[in-house]
């Protein structure tokens, strides 16, 4: 049978894996690392609210109409990098 070995995506440490795309050496690496994973999703889902809300509060005092858009225009940007950051934003 075919082994490979991969370099941990949790610890870092090299282990023999059977199949070619496996990302950690253990359940515990596992767990760690899609708990880090969610964590820095979370992280990236609060950071983008913190501009999205800074944008509609700027857009509410916007000076004209011209400012407005490129307001409007920033926070479509900004939905479509959600979508692209964090998963569950796009289902
Ligand atoms: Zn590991």
């Amino acid at each position: 049978m075919t082994t490979y070995t991969i370099e941990c995506d949790s610890c870092g440490r090299p282990f023999k894996a059977a199949r070619a795309h496996a990302l950690t050496c253990s359940v515990t690496c596992r767990v760690r690392r899609c708990r880090e994973r969610q964590a820095a999703q979370a992280a990236a889902a609060a950071s983008l609210l913190h501009r999205q809300s800074a944008l509609i509060v700027r857009m509410t005092s916007a000076a004209d109409a011209a400012e407005r858009d490129r307001l409007v225009a920033e926070l479509d940007a900004l939905a479509r990098e959600a979508e692209a950051t964090i998963p569950a934003a796009a289902a």
